[in-house]
């Protein structure tokens, strides 16, 4: 049922010092108003405008607990209805006793994402801002997060208006010749079709170029460390974690394990494999060949290759660089303090054009430079992010593909000299799906799916 009043949780769990509860719908503020007690009623108090006061416990009447409630009456709020945001004061215990009292005064628990599919069922935003949200609350670093708020902002939105308003003009002209042929020569129209149509062709060619590395930093780069035992492995991911603040967050409804395998080192967001997972390439090569360990390491975007400077290289070492040939590899020569056995012609060679870092894990040493590289590798050839239009989502990324799929049909009927109508169809065709990646297009199903995606309290 639309309009009832929903409510949840909508800060993170755990040892947050502030937590919010959150109302929204018709009767938020009845509700609220029933179950605080402060100097004046909130019924009574002006829109935005936050108030101090207590949370009664409706069995006993007593003061249950401390708040900051404010107040935002509808339409200028995230969900256009009435919303109500109590703040208590940290503590699982205190915010869950806070949730459970709104619910009995009349809120239903909101299931997720169900304040994002307000603010977009009642117009605040459309689809992909509303994605952007979603984004934005798993969002592994500043990037991304930058990524998020421009897409929040309505720029990806902007450029796909734009160009579907270009496929209409182009549509009511052919429907201008079509209705009066006499009106406009054909080779005209032709032209002018493929002048526009191939504006939004190199639109949508340059959205999916961005695709690739916007899916990266949605998802993190994912990172193997492979190496001979005792290399140093898991001491490097130990420094890489513990350098680099672990990624956020504590968000409830994620997994705990894969979320604290991110690191931000420098921008780019690394998700390192599981400590299982190393443990288990540690002899991998070994164990499985050096045809099938390719095939696991085709999976990762980036391969930190240990070696041990401290002993000659071995065969086992040399099976890895085979096994890693062909994909991005940073070479680690590890424990710079032990005497140099390693050959360093030989690993520059067998290196080829990858980087060669050396470090000394125990003493803290080349860690900067790892890094660096690492920042490199990802960013080099690659556009400066921020004043960019990214697509990163991968439902935008299918439908742009479908849009340039439709679009080509379209150019193909004009040169094997289609009559302009069926065209038509075509552009018509690119227009909607188009129309789907900001919303005004999809189906009902769809638009419950990817708002179950949503975390609680969103
Ligand atoms: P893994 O088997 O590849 O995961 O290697 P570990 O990270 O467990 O390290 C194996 C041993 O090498 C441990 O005793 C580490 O303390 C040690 N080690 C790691 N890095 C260095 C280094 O840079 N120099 C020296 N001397 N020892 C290191
Ligand atoms: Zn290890």
């Amino acid at each position: 049922m639309e309009g009832d009043t929903i409510t949840a949780i909508s800060t993170p769990m755990g040892e947050a010092a502030i937590a919010i509860v959150r109302l929204s719908g018709e009767n938020a503020l009845d509700i609220a108003d029933q179950m605080f007690r402060g100097k004046q009623s909130l019924k009574e108090v002006d829109s935005h405008t936050i108030h101090y006061g207590f949370i009664i416990d409706p069995d006993t009447q007593e003061k249950a607990e401390e708040v900051m409630v404010t107040v935002m009456r509808a339409p200028k709020t995230f969900t256009r209805e009435d919303v109500i945001e109590i703040n208590c004061h940290g503590g699982l215990i205190s915010v869950n006793r806070v949730l459970e009292i709104a619910l009995s005064g009349g809120a239903r628990l909101a299931e997720p994402g169900e304040f994002t599919k307000r603010a977009f069922l009642n117009g605040r935003i459309d689809l992909s801002q509303a994605e952007a949200v979603m984004d934005l609350i798993r969002a592994k670093t500043d990037r991304a997060m930058n990524v998020a708020l421009n897409q929040m902002e309505g720029r990806l939105s902007n450029l796909i208006q734009k160009l579907r308003q270009t496929l209409l003009e182009t549509v009511a002209h052919v429907e201008v010749n079509i209705d009066y042929p006499e009106y406009d020569a054909e080779e005209m129209t032709h032209q002018l079709l493929i002048e526009k149509l191939g504006y939004v062709q190199n639109e949508i060619d340059s959205l999916l170029q961005t695709a690739e590395q916007g899916k990266i930093l949605r998802e993190g780069l994912s990172t193997v460390i492979i190496g001979r035992p005792n290399v140093g492995k898991s001491s490097l991911l130990n420094s890489l974690v513990h350098e680099n603040k672990a990624i956020v967050t504590d968000i409830p409804g994620t997994t705990r394990d894969v979320i604290e395998e991110y690191v931000n080192v420098r921008g780019v967001p690394l998700r390192l494999v599981d400590t299982a997972g190393i443990r288990e390439t540690e002899d991998i090569v070994e164990r499985i060949g050096v045809e099938r360990s390719r095939k696991v390491l085709k999976e990762a975007d980036l391969i930190l290759l240990l070696l041990n400077n401290g002993e000659a290289l071995t065969d086992e070492d040399r099976k890895l660089f085979e096994a890693a040939r062909g994909m991005d590899v940073i070479v680690i020569v590890n424990k710079t303090d032990l005497t140099p056995e390693i050959d360093m012609d030989e690993v520059r060679r067998l290196a080829s054009d990858h980087p060669v870092v050396s470090t000394s894990i125990k003493e803290e040493e080349g860690i900067d430079e790892l890094e660096e590289s690492i920042k490199e590798l990802f960013f080099s050839g690659s556009v400066e992010l921020g004043d960019m239009t990214y697509v990163s989502n991968s439902r935008h990324i299918s439908l742009l593909k479908q849009a340039k799929r439709s679009l080509q049909e379209a150019f193909h009927g004009i040169e094997s000299g289609l009559p302009v109508d069926m065209v038509q169809i075509d552009i018509t065709r690119t227009w909607e799906i188009l129309g789907e990646i900001v919303g005004d297009t999809v189906s009902e199903s769809l638009i419950d799916q990817l708002f179950s995606q949503f975390c609680l309290g969103k």
